[in-house]
């Protein structure tokens, strides 16, 4: 039977492990943080918490559809995925537009009005950085609650003028919890009450040591309003990635994750994907969720179409029949039986599960009325 701890339960809702016990408690169940717990049980905590649950079997029909390892004789370098987090207001939306308004070339196709939820730009050292367009915990919680580990780097933005405040620990409780190495970026240095160095004091609070205070963290003082500060930190960026060592093989049959997904009304359902894995192709067969489609068209961050996507590049997928949900994977197979298989398979699974919830729901509806 499908079983989980109550820690890994914990990490991939980016919930505290003593809120877990404690509503088990509430229920009766007494365990420690390295219980198992089956996975009903597991999906009815995730319920209670607010999070949407996906339970992926292990079943024969998706065998082999992710993380097939890559041979090491083919990997390169690719570049980091890197999210924006950090409490209200400090400025995320005004980085991400900044960063990428320095670097789109003025008349490129689709300029900076395009928006597909990621863009790539590339650092003054040379090396391209990919940025997740779509900044909140509330993206990055779904994805991680999917088990979908997009993000290689997070920049946690902090005013000067307000610093570290709920949403600031919080943007560190998830980015640990996921293990993934923060850079500091301490933005609106441009205002006359902005004070940095109090941002780097209160940091130390929450066990983030910056490098100017002798830690590993790296910090940048910035303004998305005047843009100092932003080519160091695409170069901090670059530098990390360096340090991590990231690495992919582009030429296997590709995998990566849904960042956001809509039906549009003239191009039918469009899918903007992180490719994580090989090279995506015009005419690739994919699946995400419960959908299958064939690759009609790729469409690049600036508007430009593609006849293909690799490692660390975001591209919106025209072709799906049905729209899938952000969080979920995409997996290229070899044929339509398999894709109508598989997404079969889920389908029915879906299905399955809510007729459960509906069953049980009635049964409670019964019992109050005895
Ligand atoms: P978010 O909620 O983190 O996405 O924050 P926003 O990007 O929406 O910024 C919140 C407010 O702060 C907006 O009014 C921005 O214009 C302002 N802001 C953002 N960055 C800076 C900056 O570097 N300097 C100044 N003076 N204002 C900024
Ligand atoms: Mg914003």
């Amino acid at each position: 039977p499908e079983t989980i701890t109550i820690q890994e339960l914990a990490n991939r809702m980016s919930e505290r492990a003593v809120d877990v016990i404690k509503f088990l408690m509430k229920q009766g169940q007494m365990h420690k943080i390295t219980d198992v717990i089956d996975a009903d049980t597991a999906q009815l905590v995730a319920e209670e918490l607010g999070h949407t649950v996906k339970r992926v079997a292990e079943s024969d029909v998706e065998e082999g559809l992710f993380d097939t390892p890559d041979v090491d004789e083919n990997l390169v370098a690719r570049p980091p995925v890197v999210t924006i987090m950090g409490h209200v207001d400090h400025g995320k939306t005004s980085l991400l537009d900044a960063i990428r308004k320095t670097n789109v070339v003025s008349g490129e196709a689709g300029g900076i009005t395009q928006h597909i939820g990621a863009y790539q730009v590339t650092s003054p050292l040379g090396g391209k950085i990919t940025f997740i367009d779509t900044p909140g915990h509330a993206a990055f919680t779904a994805m991680r609650a999917r088990g979908a580990k997009v993000t290689d780097i997070v920049v946690l933005v902090v005013a000067a003028d307000d610093g570290v405040m709920p949403q600031t620990v919080e943007a560190i409780t998830h980015a640990q919890a996921a293990g993934v190495p923060l850079i500091v970026a301490i933005n609106k240095v441009d205002k006359p009450d902005a004070n940095p160095q109090r941002v780097r004091t209160e940091l130390l609070q929450h066990s983030i040591v910056v490098e100017s205070m002798g830690g590993e963290t790296l910090e940048f003082e910035v303004s998305a309003k005047t843009g100092q500060g932003l080519d160091s930190l695409l170069e901090g960026l670059q530098l990390q990635a360096e340090i991590l060592d990231l690495k992919a093989n582009p030429e296997r049959s590709s995998e990566g994750t849904v960042i956001e997904a809509k039906l549009d009304r003239g191009r039918g359902p469009v899918a903007t994907v992180l490719v994580q894995r090989g090279t995506l192709h015009t005419g690739d067969i994919v699946v995400a969720g419960a959908e299958w489609g064939r690759v009609r068209a790729l469409v690049n961050d600036v508007g430009q179409n593609v006849k293909e996507a690799g490692p660390s590049v975001p591209v919106e997928i025209l072709g799906f029949n049905g729209t899938p949900e952000a969080g979920d994977r995409v997996a290229v197979v070899e044929s339509e039986a398999r894709a109508r298989e598989i997404t079969e398979y889920r389908t029915r699974q879906k299905r399955e599960r809510a007729a459960a919830r509906m069953g049980s729901a009635g049964r409670t509806l019964a019992d109050m009325m005895r």
